[in-house]
């Protein structure tokens, strides 16, 4: 018989914002694909990738976006934000700058979305314990002020990395359900 059941219940538009190099498209590859690169410096061309996760009983679809690179330019085309339900904003544990950058990229996203927007605050390569420049106090301080939930996350040996997409998912989910 013919169906035109879905394979899914929900589908939500995630994306994946932050500095560049902080380890963006590794998370998302790592997410959809239990995949990890060493050079993905602009290499990698996909837009989004999708991956399902079951949330409360609930198949949801999620399709997480991409940047591909524009970050460099300290900004991303709109279409980049539309129809989002939710973004992990990203900065590197071994790297401050990418940390002070974090307001401007979570003030970036409220400009093109609504103002409610689940974010999840993911602080990356928590593998580099010797280089670490940003302490738990200081990011959990940070997003207590603006806000967000956080995670420490590391792409490379995979961390967190589902629980950072989880955390955001069930935040949606818990507003749309
Ligand atoms: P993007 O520019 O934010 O998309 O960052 P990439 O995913 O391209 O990663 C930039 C560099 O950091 C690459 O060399 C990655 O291999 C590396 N990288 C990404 N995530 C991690 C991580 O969790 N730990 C470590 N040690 N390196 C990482
Ligand atoms: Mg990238």
């Amino acid at each position: 018989p013919t169906s035109v059941a879905s394979d899914y219940d929900f589908i939500f538009k995630i994306v994946v914002i932050g500095d560049s190099s902080v380890g963006k498209s590794n998370l998302l590859l790592r997410f959809t694909r239990n995949e990890f690169r060493l050079d993905t410096q602009s290499t990698i061309g996909v837009e989004f990738a999708n991956k399902q996760v079951i949330v409360d009983g609930k198949r949801i679809k999620t399709q997480v976006w991409d940047t591909a690179g524009q970050e460099r330019f300290k900004t991303v085309i709109p279409q980049f934000y539309r129809g989002s339900e939710g973004a992990l904003v990203v900065f590197d544990l071994t790297k401050w700058d990418t940390f002070e950058h974090v307001s401007t990229w979570v003030e970036e996203v409220y400009r093109h979305t609504p103002a409610d927007l689940p974010i999840v605050l993911v602080g990356n390569k928590s593998d580099l314990i010797e280089q670490r420049r940003v302490s738990r106090e200081q990011a959990t301080a940070l997003a207590e002020q603006l806000n967000l939930s956080y995670m420490e996350t590391s792409a490379l040996d995979a961390t967190n990395v589902e629980a950072a997409f989880i955390l955001l998912v069930s935040s949606i989910y818990e507003k749309r359900k």
